[in-house]
C-alpha cells in the first residue's frame, strides 16, 4: 500500500504545533510521510519591540536590547519553528519554509493557493493538504483564514483532494457543537513529543540565536495548548 503523504501548512511559526501538532504527530506515528510548510515570515509579532527596543519583560524581570533587524528576528522565529518540528519528529528535509511566503498579516487567498501548489508540485503532487479551518467569526487571524480558504477553493476546483482542516480551539474557546469535527486525542508518546516541541518556543539562549519569541508573545496560548493537546478536524466541506 502506498504511504500517505500530507503537507501541513502553517501560517506562522508555532501554528504547526498549537493548531496542527496533534495531526502531525499522529501521522508520524502511523508511519506516514509529513511535510510542514511555513507560509509567512512571522515578522509582525509585538515581541520584536520587547526584545529590541527595551520594552519591559516581566518574565526576565527587566528590559531587552538585542540588535535584531527584521531579517534576524524572522531567522530567530524560523529557528524555533525548525526546532519544534524536529522535536515532533519531522525529518529536517521535510521542514519547509515556502520561498513564496508572505509578510506576516499579508497572506492573501491567492498567494496561499500558490504556496500550496508550489509545495505539492516540488515534492509530491499527489500529497494531501492539512491546514487551519477558516472561521468567519472569533476574529480569526486573517492569514489563518486565507490558508484555510485557499485549501477549500483548490479542492472545489478539483486541484487537490479534500483537505484536513483543524479547528482552532484556542480561538473560540470550547468545541462548537454539531459541526462534525473529529477529535484527535494524542497517545502518551505523542503528548510527550508535543510538550517537548512546545518547550522549543521557550528556549532562551541569545548567544545561539534563540530568544523564546513564542513564549514572549503568547505564553498563555502555549500554556492552554499544553493543558489539552488534542486536535479537532474535519475534511473538506463535509
Ligand atoms: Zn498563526
Ligand atoms: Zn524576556
Amino acid at each position: 500500500m502506498d504511504k500517505n503523504v500530507t503537507f501541513y501548512f502553517a501560517p506562522h511559526q508555532d501554528d504547526e504545533l498549537t493548531n496542527l501538532g496533534a495531526g502531525i504527530v499522529r501521522q508520524l506515528s502511523a508511519g506516514d510521510d509529513v511535510y510542514v510548510v511555513l507560509c509567512t515570515d512571522g515578522g509582525a509579532s509585538s515581541v520584536k519591540r520587547m526584545l529590541i527596543d527595551g520594552g519591559g519583560c516581566r518574565w526576565h524581570g527587566g528590559c531587552h536590547h538585542y540588535p535584531l533587524d527584521a531579517a534576524a528576528f524572522t531567522a530567530a522565529r524560523d529557528r524555533e519553528y525548525r526546532e519544534s518540528c524536529r522535536r515532533m519528529g519531522v525529518p529536517a528535509d521535510r521542514v519547509l519554509i515556502s520561498p513564496l511566503r508572505s509578510p506576516d498579516g499579508g497572506l492573501s487567498v491567492e498567494q496561499a493557493a500558490k504556496i500550496i501548489l508550489d509545495a505539492l508540485d516540488r515534492f509530491c503532487p499527489d500529497g494531501r493538504v492539512a491546514t487551519i479551518l477558516p472561521v468567519y467569526r472569533c476574529h480569526q487571524n486573517p492569514d489563518h483564514t486565507a490558508i484555510g480558504e485557499a485549501a477549500l477553493q483548490l479542492h472545489r476546483q478539483g486541484r487537490i483532494p479534500a483537505p484536513a482542516l483543524f479547528f482552532e480551539q484556542l480561538l473560540c474557546g470550547k468545541t462548537p457543537e454539531g459541526t462534525g469535527l473529529e477529535r484527535l486525542d494524542p497517545t502518551s508518546e505523542e503528548r510527550a513529543r508535543l510538550l517537548d516541541a512546545a518547550a522549543a518556543y521557550r528556549i532562551w539562549s541569545p548567544e545561539t540565536g534563540f530568544y523564546a519569541v513564542g513564549y514572549h508573545s503568547v505564553a498563555d496560548e502555549f500554556d492552554a495548548f499544553c493543558s489539552d493537546l488534542y486536535g479537532l478536524l474535519k475534511y473538506g466541506d463535509r
